[in-house]
């Protein structure tokens, strides 16, 4: 496991707690939640009854995507029986989708929900042979990565949804 910066290092305090938490995107006193806007569709690349796949706003790694539900729901733990019946055959065809792209590694699975209170998973492609970036810590490489042109991210993203239809 390897961080794109030189070593050493310096490890440094956990910061103090925030208790409570401040809202997410979507829950009550937050910002509104994205995948729930009216036009929220619109922006998608695919979709289909239950499920939504959209470019991301930037990323450092071309074919880096997120799956997001119609429903307003946060996690795994509160998903609604169509939702959990169908995510492992919609997460395979992504995963098949941004393989396609060719000179990937492998396609990383991301949920964190940090940001925003609507469940979505992050697919994100680790370069072939970039052993270097396996991991952990491909989110960190990702960031220190020169950002990917907008043209770009919709022409990549064009050849996934052409993926999930084939
Ligand atoms: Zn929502």
């Amino acid at each position: 496991m390897t961080l794109p910066y030189l070593e050493p290092l310096t490890l440094k305090e956990p910061a103090g707690l925030t208790i409570p938490e401040p809202p997410r995107r979507g829950e009550e006193g937050g910002e509104p939640c994205f995948p729930c806007a009216p036009d929220a569709r619109d922006h998608a690349i695919w979709a289909d009854d239950l499920w939504s796949l959209h470019n991301p706003g930037q990323t450092g790694l071309a074919g880096s995507v997120w799956l997001t539900s119609r429903a307003h729901f946060d996690s795994f733990a509160d998903m609604p029986e169509e939702y959990a019946a169908t995510l492992g055959a919609v997460a395979g065809k992504v995963e098949r989708a941004v393989s396609s792209l060719g000179d990937v590694g492998r396609v990383h699975v991301y949920r964190w929900g940090e940001g925003g209170a609507h469940f979505h998973l992050w697919f994100v492609p680790r370069p072939l042979g970039r052993l270097d970036m396996a991991g952990p810590f491909l989110p960190v490489w990702e960031d220190a990565q020169p950002l990917v042109a907008k043209d770009e991210i919709e022409a990549v993203g064009q050849k996934i949804a052409a993926a999930m239809d084939a």
